[in-house]
């Protein structure tokens, strides 16, 4: 039998675009390569993509330097509904949860879905009878909600800032007179998480999770549980993971936009700073997106001030936060 093992394993992450300040960049920077670390892991062990980019996701659901999971934002009542969405690039196979509440690490809730559902989304109840009925426990919401997260949302509600600031360029837009400060729109945090992967076989996988976005209405669900939008996944271009802001990334299906470009030959990279560039241009919407191409190339960008990204392809750890940074490490 000739050895299955086609491809050079990749995985890809990022945790969050947005205007991440000074005080989170290394907590986001840790956590994106923990991420990597973890997914590379599965991967060189001979796991599926899927597997990858699930334990890459719960790492950063579990580090509350992120919005997902464990550090979620919370919405206008205070509470916390988290969204994601997992997909494998085999069949196309999918699944989504949205406005899940007391899930530790939605993204595996997401898998179940997937996989043990004739459903691609589930949401709020329905997806939390489900969580129980899978024996996915529940969490009191207390563990999940740290004490910035509770800060900003104390902050925001006094200022009133509307979603949309989040995802600009914070100095250009930020005004003292208006409906936020600079102080509020650079501190407010939406590090929502995703990972992208393709394994030894040549199959590729996506997953993005996420609390949403500070005082979101109760039930907005944003990009991330949405398929091409919030991620894509198909072997026959390729894998994207999305962040940035959800009603625009919605509208443009972003991550399906990066697969489209790869499909008629586009890179990785090209692909990916196209879509954005589109986001930008028809509804002025900024973000990032992570990506691998079904033969291992990788592509990362992003049009807000700043996000937290890392990647690993043989042997080599790879990891920045600015634009046009690229350090290296041996794994
Ligand atoms: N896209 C997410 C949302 O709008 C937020 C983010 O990516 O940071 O819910």
């Amino acid at each position: 039998m000739s050895d299955p093992v086609v491809r050079e394993p990749v995985v890809v992450i990022h945790g969050g675009a947005w205007a991440i300040p000074d005080k989170l960049s290394s907590a986001s920077v840790t956590g994106v390569c923990a991420a990597a670390r973890a997914g590379y892991e599965v991967l060189i062990r001979g796991g599926s993509a899927v597997d990858a980019v699930e334990a890459a996701v719960r790492v950063m659901e579990d580090c509350p330097a992120f919005d997902a999971g464990t550090g979620s934002v919370l919405n206008t009542k205070g509470e916390v509904e988290m969204d994601s969405v997992i997909m494998d690039g085999r069949e196309l196979r999918c699944g989504s949860v949205a406005c899940v509440q007391n899930i530790k690490n939605p993204v595996s809730l997401a898998r179940a879905v997937m996989e043990k559902t004739d459903h691609t989304l589930l949401v709020g109840r329905g997806a939390n009878e489900f969580a129980e009925e899978v024996g996915i426990q529940r969490v009191p919401t207390d563990s999940l909600v740290t004490e910035d997260a509770r800060e900003e949302w104390r902050q925001f509600m006094q200022f009133k800032t509307t979603v949309n600031v989040l995802f600009r360029n914070s100095k250009s837009i930020c005004r003292d007179g208006g409906h936020v400060t600079s102080a509020a729109c650079d501190t407010r945090g939406h590090d929502t998480v995703g990972a992208v992967a393709l394994d030894r076989f040549g199959n590729t996988a996506a997953a993005t999770s996420t609390g949403g976005i500070t005082a979101k209405r109760p039930g907005r669900v944003g990009d991330s549980p949405i398929v091409g939008a919030g991620a894509y996944a198909d072997n026959e271009s390729g894998a994207v993971s999305t962040t940035g802001h959800g009603e625009s990334i919605t509208k443009v299906c972003l991550a399906r936009q990066v697969t489209h470009h790869m499909e008629s030959g586009m890179s990785a990279q090209a692909a990916s700073e196209a879509a954005l560039q589109k986001m930008a241009a028809r509804v002025k919407g900024h973000g990032g997106v992570v990506t691998v191409g079904k033969d291992g190339d990788i592509g990362m960008h992003f049009t807000t001030e700043r996000m937290a990204w890392s990647w690993i392809k043989a042997g080599k750890l790879h990891y920045g936060l600015n634009s046009g940074e690229n350090f290296v490490i041996d794994v």
